[in-house]
């Protein structure tokens, strides 16, 4: 019986495991050297804006709505086609949560959509690059124009991929990522924030730091003693330790490498499942270079859940991404509706995500590919007879 092939795994080699080892024998487990080493190397895929790491991609999420004032009464408009912490994460923070339908192709949130649902209250317009594929962010920019609301991207798929040749992290108001394990890189739990303006990364730093402020010429008594700080607003404990920096530094190097497997392997998705009947496969826009993360492919006539059971019976473990977020109960309870959102809805019903990750094996690949094709040949037989 061979093991279930994972949707997504990490890739893990000895440097990186040295890389850890290295900083559990240094004189910093947390706050040292490798944070701010850490967040320079990512500021490099980031287009030079600037960075602060978290905990993880829910933390980013949060500390980056906290860092754009986000607070009760505010409104945040969210695609319901994400995990769901892109959404509670605005919830946390007293805000009411907007759901915009997404765009009929990419799955990320439509601009028409966005304008729709934004008011005098909405405080972020946050969208989400889907498996990896940026979002329109130009055209988000203009329909959102005129309101004071900032731009955040929701970017725990997409780091290192462009948007008319400019890259992912520098493209909207505020940038969040995630570094799990199945993400395009990892730090076991970790995660960004990127801001364009330097006053919104200093509040992203404190607001992960507890909210304290140790910079002498910023507190509000500067005679007292060297032990002296202050917190001016509420915040968390969000840090990522140096031990993790450091892997996601070893990590990093590599990004290159992990994007340049994954397009390889999505490309031979494309090849293979070209002629398939019974399913759609996922587009690009000619303005994109996504950073793949996911391979959504939609499974038509009703089958999904048919193809799911029996891919998974032979070992293959796709996943589906995601369950429209404003249909988890707890926003149910809060009184949102199923049908609000019909394209995000549709899509969900369709979507299956097959195995995508740098380890993946071309040997492996032909053997989701194979499953695939054979899973939907038992049902048509079946429907025919
Ligand atoms: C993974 C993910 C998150 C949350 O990241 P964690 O590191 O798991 O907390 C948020 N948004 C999206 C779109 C994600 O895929």
């Amino acid at each position: 019986m061979t093991a279930m092939l994972p949707y997504g795994r990490q890739s893990v080699t000895d440097e990186d495991v040295a890389a850890v080892v290295d900083t559990l024998h240094s004189d910093w487990l947390t706050t040292g050297p490798q944070v701010d080493a850490f967040e320079a190397d990512l500021a490099r895929w980031t287009g030079g804006v600037g960075v602060t790491t978290v905990s993880n991609g829910t933390a980013a999420l949060h500390v980056a709505y906290a860092a754009a004032g986000v607070g009760p009464g505010d409104e945040v408009v969210v695609p319901p086609m994400t995990f769901v912490a892109t959404a509670s994460s605005a919830v946390a923070l007293g805000a009411k949560v907007v759901f915009a339908d997404v765009e009929d192709e990419t799955f990320c949130l439509d601009p028409a959509a966005a304008a729709a649902a934004v008011t005098s209250r909405t405080k972020v317009v946050a969208a989400v690059d889907y498996a990896g594929h940026p979002a329109d962010y130009d055209t988000l920019r203009t329909s959102i124009d005129g309101s004071d609301a900032l731009l955040l991207a929701d970017a725990a798929h997409s780091i290192g991929g462009t948007y008319h040749g400019r890259p992912v992290g520098s493209l909207a108001d505020l940038t969040t990522f995630s570094f799990f394990p199945t993400k395009n890189l990892t730090t076991a739990e970790g995660g960004a924030v990127a801001a364009l303006d330097p006053r919104v990364l200093e509040r992203a730093r404190r607001f992960r730091s507890v909210g304290v402020v140790r910079d002498r010429d910023a507190l509000r008594l500067q005679d007292e003693g060297g032990w002296y700080h202050e917190v001016h607003e509420f915040g968390l404990n969000y840090r990522l330790p140096d031990v993790l920096c450091a892997l996601g530094r070893s990590q990093l190097r590599r990004l290159g490498d992990f994007i340049a497997r994954r397009s390889a392997l999505v490309a031979r998705y494309n090849e293979a499942l070209a002629d398939l009947d019974g399913v759609l496969l996922p587009a690009r826009k000619s303005w994109a270079d996504p950073a793949w993360h996911l391979y959504p492919i939609r499974v038509l006539d009703g089958r999904r859940r048919q193809v799911y059971d029996r891919m998974r019976a032979t070992g293959i473990g796709v996943q589906v991404n995601y369950i429209p977020a404003h249909w988890h109960p707890a926003f149910a309870d809060l009184g949102y509706r199923r049908g609000s959102c019909p394209v995000a809805e549709s899509f969900y019903a369709q979507q299956l995500s097959l195995p995508l990750y740098p380890g993946l094996s071309d040997a492996d690949q032909d053997r989701v590919i194979d499953a695939l094709a054979a899973a939907l040949r038992v049902g048509s037989v079946r429907s025919a007879a």
